[in-house]
């Protein structure tokens, strides 16, 4: 079948709610993934972060291989001999007590959402059902409805109410504004340290850390969404390490799963926790024996390889080399560690179109909100690959708006 004939049948049988680039994957390796003619192409996306080892990565792969010759899944109704372990590495890695894994982001954050709630009632004394839960503006935690229902994108709300209540924004980066919104009924504040879907939105410095002083201060709950920020992306292994501000419960996922398997987790203090007792909480595949080896060997890996050292290294190539292009389409470019968002002027250039030229010379991304681009290799790229894709991003911006008589024309979306 031909790429056309592919992308045509996915259409055809498949539901909408996607819109890829054309481009028909069909082989991974590293840094690198080939479309079905052959092609090769650079994986400036990773996945959003969920493949940041690069694809089948050998010791992960072997992690799997091994595990499958031994035991595949058999539920939380009995007891197995590596949930333990990766629980343990998990609570080590992140400074915190315990560990309820789940499988995607939007089940561990909804782990979250439930355990805050529930230490409002039964810790802070939060009259029943009227717990609250401070959010941010332009947040992304995942899909579920409960989860929509706080976001303030039209696109992932539309016809999919009635909402579940309990949620308060404020905007992201203004400590003042959460620390204002707290009141008698407030259990919890859940943030992304740096928005991802958002377009890469680092906070003023200063923000993690006084939210960490404010939550104290007030007895409340502090969360971080570190689905997409986690595990080295930003160039310390958690984002919160930038400031200091470790969470009481701290949600985890993507990069987790090595870029083999959905594994997420909720990670949490003893007490936070332990609001969970048997038959509260569940997953039928969460902790499973596949995932937990797995996890596991995704956290020695990226250990093993220095891939946290490596993210902040490479990462601030990767910002230097872009902010050196100096077209006039770019606004902004922005970011930590291997995780970069470069904003451009719509009025001169779609990032839509960017990523298609771009994709056509050969390395992947995808833009976020049709403004900004976004840069999250694998954080195993080789010097020489981040600046071949800087490379690659200044001519496609050229393509598309070339400096002399900016037109559209070379532009061409097919
Ligand atoms: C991707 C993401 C999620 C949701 O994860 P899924 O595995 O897609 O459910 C939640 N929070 C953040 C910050 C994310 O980037």
């Amino acid at each position: 079948m031909s790429a056309a004939d592919l992308i045509a049948r996915e259409a055809r049988y498949g539901a909408r709610n996607y819109a890829p680039l054309p481009v028909v994957l069909s082989h991974g390796r590293g840094v690198h993934l080939y479309d079905v003619t052959g092609k090769r192409y650079l994986d400036m996306m990773s996945a959003y972060s969920a493949a940041s080892f690069g694809h089948l990565h050998p010791r992960l792969v072997a992690a799997i291989e091994r595990q499958l010759g031994r035991l595949d899944l058999v539920s939380r109704a009995y007891h197995t001999d590596n949930l333990g372990g990766f629980c343990e590495d998990l609570a080590r890695l992140t400074g915190l007590d315990a560990c309820l894994p789940m499988n995607t982001g939007a089940e561990a954050v909804e782990t979250a959402i439930k355990a805050a709630r529930r230490y409002g009632y039964d810790r802070l004394r939060i009259a029943e059902d009227q717990a609250e839960i401070i959010v941010a503006e332009n947040n992304f935690h995942g899909r579920t409805t409960t989860i929509v229902g706080f976001s303030s994108e039209a696109s992932y709300r539309r016809g999919f109410g009635p909402f579940a209540p309990g949620f308060v924004a404020v905007p992201f980066g203004d400590a003042a504004a959460v620390e204002a919104a707290i009141g008698k009924q407030t259990a919890a504040v859940l943030v992304e340290p740096i928005q991802g879907e958002a377009g890469v939105i680092v906070p003023p410095t200063g923000y993690l850390a006084d939210l960490r002083r404010i939550c104290t201060r007030h007895g409340i709950l502090l969360i971080f969404d570190e689905v997409q920020s986690g595990f080295g992306r930003t160039g310390r292994m958690f984002a919160f390490e930038h400031e200091g501000a470790r969470p009481d419960g701290l949600i985890l996922g993507k990069a987790l799963g090595g870029g083999l398997l959905p594994v997420s987790a909720f990670v949490a203090r003893r007490d936070l926790m332990d609001v969970f007792e048997p038959g509260s909480h569940g997953s039928t595949f969460g902790g499973n024996p596949l995932a937990m080896a797995v996890g596991c060997e995704a956290m020695h890996v990226l250990q093993d390889e220095d891939l946290v050292e490596r993210s902040r290294k490479q990462g601030e190539l990767l910002r230097d080399a872009l902010s050196l292009i100096g077209h006039s389409a770019i606004r902004a470019v922005r970011g930590k560690g291997l995780w970069i968002g470069v904003e451009l002027d719509p009025d001169q250039v779609a990032a839509k179109d960017v990523c298609l030229a771009m994709a056509r010379r050969g390395v992947l991304t995808k833009e976020t909100h049709e403004t900004v681009i976004r840069f999250a290799p694998p954080l195993i790229i080789e010097k020489a690959d981040v600046l071949a894709a800087v490379d690659v991003f200044a001519a496609a911006l050229e393509d598309c708006a070339p400096r002399r008589q900016r037109t559209i024309a070379g532009c061409v979306s097919a």
